[in-house]
């Protein structure tokens, strides 16, 4: 069948109303819950193809995510989609007014390669909850993972409910042709801008979850142990793949030396190396050329080797950098971390406002007051004091950037509103009606109006 057609086929469904009822959503969403669960050896196997990642960073990172918002919402699916009951002010007494989700219809997704299954599969969880018909376009960079997951979801799902194209750039071109009722797009600023400009045209409402360049500040009243230990899990997780992992450090100048240390010492500690079952390799050569070249030989504190065959590159720590040096100038998306040290916390906030706004931004400290300068100066998507990139996975926190790094957002209940419209309803009575608002008017019933209104 070609996309066109499933995608009006979608359309079809939808206008059957069967997607609304709750009991379907739960089954489909139980469906996915044990087809993943049934599957589970295909998907570690194909993740490893794709990046050498092993078993238990692709439970924790990929798969456990979806399973934990499948919970969610069959948990929490009644009390999502019930009508809220909101006040009804004066004016419109005698009357009720409530608010009614409902789902958006036909959507498309389209995911990244860095954490392919979590990408890809949450927004589809957070849609069907909703009650919407999907189409999937994961990501044809980690093609191993497309692979399975267009299995998946083809063999277990009805075409006209759940379908994944498999295919790239021109597959998802096609795509943006189509008429949907709503995009959700994980990926590049670049290419966001594609899909933004693509559904403008149906004036097709978007989620752009986008990246940037986050930063890690680390003040001299942080606990540097933790901080260091945090910040190397989270930068050398995935090979540094991840769109929330701190993409540069601004480190406080008295405490850089010894902070530096403790960063090698876990580097060292995590095993972050070459053949290492905990270290996972770049995903494609393009990329992997674009990395080395920001690797600047004069400015290596650790690491810097790499092994092209492998498409391995050592985690890598560059000092002595400069907001004009090449590895400022664009989001770095691998384990290369540089770092720019400050004297004064206000400077680099402030030199921070000059960037776009990153998805994420974390501060380690101690100290209250720079806690608080950090949260009212800096806008960005989310982020954590004292930790970094843990927030995901609180799914009572809304997570999506902002400007440049994105639009809306998802997880949890933002998830579900992200796919749904928010319907007003008001219920009026049909009795006690006052004549005031009806013409002829005069300037007895314009005064009684204002002290009214
Ligand atoms: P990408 O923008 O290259 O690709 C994303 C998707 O868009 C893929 O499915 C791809 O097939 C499609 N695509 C690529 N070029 C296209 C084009 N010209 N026209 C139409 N479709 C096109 O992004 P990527 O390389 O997969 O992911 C890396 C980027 O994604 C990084 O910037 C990262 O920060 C960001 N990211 C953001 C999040 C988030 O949740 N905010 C998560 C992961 C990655």
């Amino acid at each position: 069948m070609e996309i066109q057609e499933i995608v009006y086929k979608q359309k079809d469904f939808f206008k059957t109303q069967q997607t609304k009822n709750i009991r379907f959503r739960k089954m489909y969403l139980e469906k996915l819950r044990d087809v993943i669960l049934e599957n589970e050896h295909l998907l570690y196997e194909a993740i490893y193809q794709d990046f050498g990642k092993s078993k238990f960073d692709t439970f924790t990172t990929e798969i456990s995510f979806v399973l934990n918002d499948i919970e969610y919402y069959l948990k929490n699916l009644k009390s999502l989609s019930k009508p809220k009951r909101v006040r009804t002010n004066l004016v419109n007494q005698f009357g009720k007014s409530r608010i009614y989700s409902e789902p958006l219809g036909n959507v498309l997704v389209i995911g990244a390669w860095n954490y392919p299954y979590q990408l890809s599969l949450s927004p589809i969880v957070a849609a069907l909850a909703a009650g919407n018909c999907c189409i999937l376009k994961p990501s044809e960079i980690a093609e191993n993972t497309m692979k399975v997951m267009a299995k998946i979801i083809n063999e277990n799902f009805p075409p006209e409910y759940v379908y994944a194209y498999e295919g790239g750039i021109e597959e998802t071109t096609e795509l943006l042709k189509l008429k949907f009722d709503k995009i959700f797009f994980t990926g590049s600023t670049k290419v966001g801008k594609i899909v933004y400009e693509a559904a403008a045209k149906n004036l097709t409402p978007v989620t752009l979850e986008l990246g940037g360049k986050s930063p890690a500040i680390i003040t001299k009243e942080a606990n540097l142990e933790v901080a260091a230990k945090r910040i190397i899990w989270g930068k050398f997780l995935n090979a540094g793949q991840t769109c929330v992992a701190p993409d540069y450090l601004l480190i406080e100048e008295s405490v850089q030396e010894q902070f530096l240390e403790m960063l090698r010492k876990y580097i060292q500690e995590f095993k972050y190396e070459s053949g290492s079952e905990h270290y996972t390799k770049i995903i494609n050569q393009k990329n992997f050329e674009r990395l080395i070249t920001l690797i600047d030989k004069d400015k290596i504190y650790f690491g810097g080797n790499f092994n092209r065959e492998k498409l391995f590159i050592e985690p890598t720590i560059l000092t002595n950098i400069h907001w004009n040096d090449e590895v400022m100038q664009e989001e770095i998306f691998g384990p290369i971390l540089p770092v720019i040290s400050f004297t004064n916390l206000n400077v680099i906030l402030n030199e921070i406002l000059e960037l776009e706004k990153p998805l994420a931004a974390y501060l380690f400290t101690d100290n209250s007051e720079e806690k608080e300068n950090f949260l009212q100066k800096l806008s960005f998507g989310g982020g954590c004091i004292n930790d970094v990139m843990m927030h995901l996975g609180n799914e009572n926190l809304p997570f999506g950037g902002v400007g440049n790094s994105g639009i809306g957002n998802y997880h949890g209940k933002f998830g579900f509103e992200t796919f749904s419209n928010q319907k007003a309803i008001l219920e009026r009575a049909t009795w006690g009606e006052p004549n005031i608002k009806y013409p002829p008017y005069s300037e007895k019933k314009l005064s009684w109006i204002k002290r009214f209104l």
